[in-house]
């Protein structure tokens, strides 16, 4: 049934990651076969076009998939569903590369049925294109969206809304879950006394020492200024004062360079079950406005 190839597939830029296939159906609609092939279809799955033309489509990487693929796309021709605009689409997340020169990719991919001039039948017009870069790129993106870039650590934003989260599974679950609000002592005197970079190095190793003493399950923010907060799952009001205690401790023996000894106040509570996110942060805050009454360098709960 194959029409020869009077029809060049639309052409793309040489450097875009956009491959085109067209496809036709056997004449009993039982199998489909590569028409065409731009070289960026050759790109992705390797071999010449000779090879190709006439072969088995890829539609994804994964046969089983591709197999899957094909049979709908031809009980869909044999059901008589198949006109013009017809269209399947999907993501390919299957491994790649098909060598290890290849970076990985992730693929987009639509098959359209249509009417082309040059072919006699109607022809499925497969594009594919590598969106890897573009995820990679909104991941980055939401990475900078949710990260404080002195500390590296998690911003308010984010942090919030784990605080949304947190509170939900523990009014489902009935799971306990810790906040620890943590504020440096006479943190003004540091910057007027050794400058705002010291102030800011004291934030950058504050928040190193943090992450140091934190469990990898444990979530830790800078929620603003000098203050951090601390979401510690599964913790007990008890466990969370030993954890509040154990990074008090080990703050007040570090020396911060040029800044030397500096301490820290902390306000523990454990989240109530049913509690708004309102009154937990709170009654952390009352907490550590307590440590501080009392004459800082303490934890409060
Ligand atoms: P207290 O013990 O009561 O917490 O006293 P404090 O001096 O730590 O608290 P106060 O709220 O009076 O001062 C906080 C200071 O933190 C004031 C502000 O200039 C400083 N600060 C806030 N953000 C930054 C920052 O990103 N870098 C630096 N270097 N300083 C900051
Ligand atoms: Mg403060
Ligand atoms: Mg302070």
């Amino acid at each position: 049934m194959s029409e020869p190839l009077v029809m060049p597939v639309p052409p793309v830029k040489e450097c875009s990651l956009q491959a085109v296939a067209v496809l036709g159906f056997s004449a009993d609609g039982s199998a489909l076969t590569v028409l065409n092939a731009s070289d960026e279809y050759l790109h992705f799955w390797g071999g010449e076009r000779d090879q190709w033309l006439g072969a088995s489509p890829k539609l994804v990487g994964c046969d089983i998939e591709n197999r899957k693929l094909m049979r709908k796309l031809c009980r869909a021709l044999v059901k008589g569903e198949m006109s013009d605009g017809y269209s399947l689409y999907g993501l390919d997340k299957s491994s790649w590369p098909l060598s290890a020169h290849q970076a990985p990719m992730l693929i987009e991919w639509r098959v359209t049925a249509m009417t082309m001039p040059g072919y006699a039948q109607r022809v499925l017009v497969l594009v594919q294109r590598d969106i890897s870069k573009r995820v990679e790129k909104e991941a980055e993106l939401e990475r900078l969206a949710t990260t404080d870039m002195l500390t590296g650590l998690y911003n308010r934003a984010r942090f919030d809304r784990l605080l949304r989260t947190e509170l939900r599974r523990r009014h489902r679950y009935v799971r306990p879950f810790s906040l620890i609000m943590l504020d440096i002592d006479f943190f003004k005197k540091i910057n007027d006394s050794h400058g705002h970079d010291v102030g800011d190095q004291v934030l950058a190793k504050l928040g190193q020492l943090l992450i140091q003493n934190l469990r990898k399950v444990d979530y830790c923010a800078r929620w603003g200024g000098e203050e951090f907060m601390i979401l510690a799952p599964e913790t007990s009001l008890e466990q969370a004062v030993q954890l509040a205690e154990k990074i008090r401790c080990c703050v007040s023996q570090t020396r911060f360079p040029e800044a030397g000894q500096v301490t820290v106040s902390l306000g523990v509570v454990e989240a109530r079950l049913n509690e708004t996110q309102k009154s937990v942060m709170k009654r952390v805050d009352d907490a550590l406005y307590t440590a501080k009454e009392q004459g800082r360098d303490r934890v409060s709960y």
